[in-house]
């Protein structure tokens, strides 16, 4: 494993109310804010200022990132995570401006599973930042397709046939909610399994996928509402229209998450399904790995019981194959790229990456802060696009 240090917790703890005129993407327009010592937002003025340019430096509400293994040399699916593991995680996962995140465990056996959540989850509430950005769980697996190409990193011994008895011990692992399900429709039980999924409260995405129509129509219509990492998690030789990507681009039920790193997906083929999905329906996550994270170098690192190895363009393997194993990219840098790709503005990037994953999250609308932490990230603009300033996240301000 490389030698990995982070930087010091640079964190300040507020010592009196502080005033932030921040952009608020539910009322796209600028707002004041008055934050208490303890990080809560005290009040929030109704009067809308002008509009902001975005030009220099500039606040917003934090990142939502929902699909998250891992970040700056620390593994989510590692058996045994300490709290202070998670806060370097989280520290260094919030000087990339994400405020929100859903952890992600993927497919082991059923056991090892349900221990990681549970360890997760100790781990979340013993440590300082977890109980303020851990909004729940996403669980990737194991009820995927085994598959060569399909399966991707993903220990494909381990996938089983649809299990409600696994779904509720790793439920009751945890006493935060596992948020979001990834799911193969095709696998045994997974049509019948989606409704009581929806029923506990949480969204069924479909990834690592080899479904045909006519079972991804079944999944949308027994409750399925996400993609998770559309055009990857699939065979690099498919139909060329014949094929689950199509389809699900296609399905105007399914909201898909993309992971704009140019790794995964090429930029016009990205641009395509972007336009195929609209804004509206367009969530963008990082499926960071351990390997992830503003100062990682390239070497090799942990995914759960695999080895990753992070190259020096910044693509991440499972060491020895030729498949992905997660992402490298960080939220701060998806924002720069779907500006300078794309050429979209602030506001609809914050659609894609803060007001989409927030209803899927379903936590308090974040038109309505105050009496809540505060979440906000200072922006400065630079030629390269925006740079995190500053993130402040209750009573804590990270650069
Ligand atoms: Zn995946």
């Amino acid at each position: 494993m490389p030698e990995f240090a982070p930087k010091p917790y640079e964190t300040r703890i507020r010592t009196q109310p502080e005033t932030l005129r921040f952009f608020s993407a539910a009322k796209n327009a600028s707002s004041d804010c008055v934050i208490s010592p303890d990080g809560t937002v005290e009040s929030a003025s109704n009067q809308l200022m002008e509009t902001e340019d975005f030009a220099g430096c500039f606040v917003t509400q934090g990142l939502v990132d929902l699909q998250v293994n891992g970040f700056a040399g620390v593994d989510f699916n590692q058996p045994a995570i300490t709290a202070e593991q998670l806060d370097v995680a989280l520290t260094e996962m919030a000087r990339t401006g994400v405020t929100t995140c859903l952890p992600t465990v993927i497919t082991g056996s059923h056991d090892a599973m349900i221990e990681t959540v549970g360890n997760l989850d100790a781990a979340v509430a013993a440590s300082r930042l977890g109980p303020l950005m851990v909004a729940g769980y996403h669980i990737e697996g194991p009820f995927l397709s085994r598959k060569d190409g399909f399966s991707g990193a993903h220990q494909s011994e381990n996938m089983s046939v649809a299990k409600i008895e696994l779904v509720d011990n790793l439920r009751h692992a945890a006493t935060r909610p596992i948020r979001i399900m990834t799911v193969a429709p095709e696998v045994d039980g997974v049509v019948e399994l989606i409704p009581q999924l929806v029923a506990l409260g949480m969204h069924v995405a479909i990834g690592h996928s080899a479904a045909d129509q006519s079972q991804i129509s079944a999944a949308v219509q027994a409750g399925a509402t996400l993609s998770t990492h559309l055009g990857n998690g699939v065979p690099l030789t498919l139909h060329r229209t014949d094929n689950p990507i199509f389809w699900q681009l296609a399905e105007d039920k399914l909201t898909a998450m993309f992971i704009p790193d140019g790794i995964h997906i090429p930029q016009a083929a990205l641009q395509s399904m972007l336009r195929a999905k609209g804004i509206a329906r367009t969530i963008v996550t990082t499926d960071a790995v351990s390997a992830a994270g503003l100062e990682t170098r390239p070497g090799l690192y942990r995914l759960g019981k695999a080895e990753i190895s992070l190259s020096e363009d910044r693509t991440v393997r499972k060491s020895g194959s030729p498949y992905l194993a997660g992402s490298s990219v960080t939220m701060d840098k998806i924002v720069r790229n779907l500006v300078a790709w794309y050429g979209f503005s602030i506001p609809q990037v914050l659609e894609m990456a803060l007001r989409n994953p927030t209803r899927i999250l379903s936590t308090s609308a974040e038109a309505n802060i105050v009496g809540q932490p505060v979440k906000f990230v200072e922006w400065r603009q630079t030629p390269h696009g925006p740079q995190v300033a500053k993130t402040h996240i209750g009573p804590f301000t990270i650069q």
